[in-house]
């Protein structure tokens, strides 16, 4: 079968890669600028030194044998590497966070800068809707994407998905990035209640540059309150709050940011993968399991299994 996934994260990827190997065509269609999903990682130029920041998933977790296997290729490929500094079980993407995905990519067909906005059908086959999407017929499609941007999609032709997904909220996280000229009197990382929900310190992870970066996430509470803050006034509040937990002194600052995540860390719909194989209109994803990594893989794999188990 020709297969479109919307969503070229870990989930859809994952997907891809399973039926690539089983022998079916498989195109990605992502509207991100380039690989990542909510493992992206940021760059800042400043005074000539490009500034690296992970601003999405700091480090994953592998305890599933699945997982596990595919976490050892990509240790043996230097995508990833341990992080101790989080925990003895903590991975992370080398050189930034999005490597994985960057790698997984690479060896896929996928177009960036593509969004889709819905489906249609035509005959027995299945059209994408957009302004950049393809005019090609597909037979199947799958949505890999967070779940608040799954109704959208898939409504019209797939409302058990669509109606599951907006029934599981996701919580969103503010996210500061900022540089220091020195190292701030902080630990490496930190999980705390309040304002500040988690910070680390990039250089502290594997394969970083020295530059003094630091990711701040606010907490699920705080980042609901100010969602729709200016970032300019959330960067302000965040670096306020840095400042207290490292006794009241930061170093000069080189360079600051914020990101919104409107839909961070999913909730959990329970259901592994979803795959219909009269529409053949399947979907993976973090929300069906829970809000990690892990989970986008381990979904993305299973929809794979339905679909050559089922057709
Ligand atoms: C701030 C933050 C912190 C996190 N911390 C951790 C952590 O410490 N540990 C952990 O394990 N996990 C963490 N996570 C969660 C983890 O990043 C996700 O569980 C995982 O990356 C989800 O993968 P996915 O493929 O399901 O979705 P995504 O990575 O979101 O991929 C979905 C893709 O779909 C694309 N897309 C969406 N809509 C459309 C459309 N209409 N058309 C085309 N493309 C579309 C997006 O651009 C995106 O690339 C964190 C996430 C965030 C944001």
């Amino acid at each position: 079968m020709e297969f479109a996934i919307i969503g070229a994260g870990m989930s859809g990827l994952t997907c891809a890669q399973r039926l690539t190997a089983a022998g079916h065509g498989v195109r990605l269609f992502d509207k991100g600028r380039g690989p990542g999903g909510r493992m992206s990682a940021r760059r800042a130029e400043v005074d000539g030194e490009t500034l690296h920041f992970d601003h999405g998933a700091q480090f994953f977790t592998a305890h599933d044998q699945r997982f596990l296997r595919q976490v050892e290729e990509w240790e043996a490929d230097g995508v990833v590497a341990r992080w101790p500094e989080a925990g003895s079980d903590a991975w992370v993407g080398t050189p930034a966070m999005n490597a994985p995905i960057k790698a997984m990519a690479a060896k896929a067909d996928v177009q960036f800068g593509v969004r889709i906005e819905g489906i249609r059908a035509v005959g027995t086959g299945w059209r994408l809707v957009g302004p950049d999407a393809p005019r090609d017929l597909f037979d199947a499609v799958i949505s890999a994407v967070p779940a608040e941007q799954v109704a959208p999609l898939l409504a019209t032709d797939a409302p058990d998905i669509a109606a599951l997904a907006q029934a599981t909220v996701s919580d969103p996280c503010w996210t500061l990035m900022v540089a220091f000229d020195a190292q701030p009197n902080l630990p490496d990382t930190l999980r705390t209640e309040g304002a500040i929900g988690w910070m680390a310190r990039n250089a502290s992870k594997p394969g970083r540059g020295p530059a003094e970066c630091w990711v701040v996430q606010g907490s699920p509470a705080w980042s609901r309150e100010y969602l729709e803050c200016d970032k300019g006034e959330v960067a302000e509040r965040l670096l306020g709050a840095l400042g207290r937990k490292a006794g009241g002194e930061l170093p000069r600052v080189r360079h600051v940011d914020a990101h919104r995540w409107r839909y961070a860390l999913c909730g959990e719909a329970g259901e592994g993968a979803l795959w219909d194989a009269d529409t053949r209109i399947g979907a993976c994803g973090d929300w069906l399991r829970g809000p990690r990594v892990e989970n986008a893989f381990l979904s993305g794999l299973e929809l794979a299994q339905k679909v050559l188990d089922h057709g």
